[in-house]
């Protein structure tokens, strides 16, 4: 998929309507800054970044919680930050979940491979980077983006 300069906001909109189904009655809380510049990405991969994080977010909630989508500019990075009040991540494996094939879900229910896809096109594709921040009833993954194109 070729290298776009995107509209991040349209991309997560278009994200979370193809997930609608399965956010079901999740509230979903929208914090854009509506001031962020074009960035400089690769559209389809990053899709697949938003999905695997809200995928994951919403496994951690079940039913009923909320999901936030918060965008906002630190020096030359955009931020995109997938926020839920689920489970939490357990402190003994926070430092494993982006290995390939880590997984705490049933046999069946998770590959260990979303975060580790998403490690890739974050800091491998876009030079970007992946913070997650977590306690129970409130994790956070920030995604930042680099707006500084020479590089990508
Ligand atoms: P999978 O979803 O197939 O298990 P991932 O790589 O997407 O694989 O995630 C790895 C693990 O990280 C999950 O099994 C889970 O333990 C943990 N995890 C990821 N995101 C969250 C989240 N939002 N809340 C709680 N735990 C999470
Ligand atoms: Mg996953």
């Amino acid at each position: 998929a070729p290298f776009q300069v995107i509209d991040v906001h349209e991309l997560l909109d278009s994200t979370l309507v193809m997930l609608a189904s399965k956010i079901g009655a999740i509230k979903v809380v929208k914090d854009y800054d509506r001031s962020l510049p074009p960035l400089p990405a690769y559209a389809a991969e990053l899709n697949q970044v938003w999905t695997n994080l809200i995928d994951n977010a919403v496994a951690a909630m079940g039913e009923q919680g909320t999901l936030t989508v918060r965008t906002f500019r630190q020096d030359s990075f955009v931020v995109v930050e997938i926020g839920d009040t689920g489970t939490g991540i357990a402190p003994e494996v926070k430092d494993r979940i982006f290995e390939p094939f880590f997984t705490t879900k049933a046999v069946g229910q998770g590959t260990g491979l979303g975060l580790d896809i998403t490690w890739r096109i974050v800091v491998n594709k876009h030079h970007g980077d992946v913070r997650v921040e977590s306690r129970p009833g409130d994790t956070r993954f920030q995604v930042r983006l680099p707006l500084d194109t020479t590089d990508v």
